[in-house]
């Protein structure tokens, strides 16, 4: 009888490489992930590589060194498919679960066609990733292909969508999006790939823990032997060796009690807009700096009262459609001119 990855009374946790690379680099980083006390492992055999000529994956020949890992280790298996053929191959080799990528997400057409393939076939768990746009009906739509399919072990991914400007992340987290799809699907366990959200080794354990807090079912996390050497994604990866120490750093909160996810959520959400703000705020003083410069040039003072008036004004009206009120907008104007002022008056004496 199979077991089912998202029947797991614990949270569920997966790492690996992103790529198989090479046998003893899938062997090592097997061995610390084992010894780390996870029970998953993944490894990408096919890479959807943005641009050409890049490393597209081992192929076959990793499936190969999956399998001796599964009869080697306490260790089940998993890898992307983007195709039937993939799907056929890894059901050759044994493999125990297999995600559908960001990317193919993403086209309906792709799912469709794994789907297809998974038709009657019960003993391999699915894990959807979210499609790089934040929409929840297109992840939801690609679950639910494969729903239909008969598949009875499917969990959905967090790995961050692309915003265009995604800030200190690699991919940005809008926990919205999956909160919403557990709304609407409470049955089905959603877990966080903090690697391609986080982009750098560094953010993986912040946003880890906020998934787990916010409630989050478990965690895929990239791990390495050698992160430099990687052939992909070499500056998200842990390194393998540190896995151990990484998951004793992070605290699980019961997944019975999960009481104040909100909370946990919206503070995330204000950091995120924080965040954004102070962006924001740092580009408009450059702004200023750069009409500093015409200004010293056209012998013109630095402070002008008709365009403090009209920037004032503006904001107040603004201000009305986003419910701020005209005294807090005279305030935190007021403060942002002043400050607008004092790099424009620095910027003067300096030339
Ligand atoms: C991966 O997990 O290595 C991967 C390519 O992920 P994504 O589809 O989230 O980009
Ligand atoms: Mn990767």
């Amino acid at each position: 009888m199979k077991e089912y990855l998202s029947a797991s009374t614990k949270p569920i946790i997966i790492c690996g490489p992103c790529s198989a690379e090479s046998y003893s680099q899938m062997q090592v980083c097997a061995n610390d992930v084992a010894k780390a006390g996870v029970g998953w492992f993944r490894a990408g055999i096919w890479k959807p590589r943005t641009r050409p000529n890049s490393f597209e994956g081992i192929g076959e020949e990793g499936l190969l060194w999956l399998k001796e890992i599964k009869e080697q280790f306490p260790l089940k298996v998993c890898t992307e498919v983007a195709s039937p053929y993939h799907l056929e191959l890894c059901l050759k080799y044994g493999i125990d679960a297999i995600w559908i990528g960001a990317r193919t997400c993403a086209n309906p057409f792709s799912v469709q066609e794994i789907a297809n393939s998974l038709q009657g076939i019960k003993d391999i768990s699915v894990l959807v990733k979210n499609p790089p746009i934040p929409n929840v009906s297109t992840w939801l739509g690609s679950l639910e292909r494969i729903e239909k399919a008969g598949c009875e072990d499917l969990i959905a991914i967090h790995r961050g969508f692309e915003l265009g400007n995604n800030g200190i992340y690699r991919q940005s987290p809008d926990w919205r999006i999956p909160l919403e799809l557990k709304r609407l699907r409470k049955d089905l366990k959603i877990i966080c790939d903090p690697s391609h959200i986080a982009g750098k080794r560094e953010l993986v354990k912040e946003i880890s823990q906020c998934a787990l807090s916010i409630g989050f079912d478990g965690l895929m996390i990239e791990t390495h032997p050698n992160p430099p050497q990687a052939q992909t994604d070499k500056s998200q990866q842990l390194y393998s060796s540190t896995l151990k120490d990484f998951i004793a750093q992070l605290s699980f909160p019961s997944l019975l009690e999960k009481k104040n996810e909100s909370l946990t959520l919206y503070r995330q959400e204000i950091n995120d807009i924080d965040q954004k703000l102070c962006a924001l705020l740092g580009e408009r003083m450059q702004m200023s700096k750069k009409i500093a410069k015409i200004k010293l040039e056209n012998n013109m003072s630095v402070f002008q009262l008709s365009r403090w008036q009209e920037v004032l004004n503006n904001m107040i009206q603004q201000g009305k459609d986003y419910e701020l009120s005209e005294d807090f907008i005279k305030e935190i104007y007021t403060l942002i001119h002043q400050e607008s002022i004092r790099v424009q008056t620095r910027y003067s004496k300096e030339k």
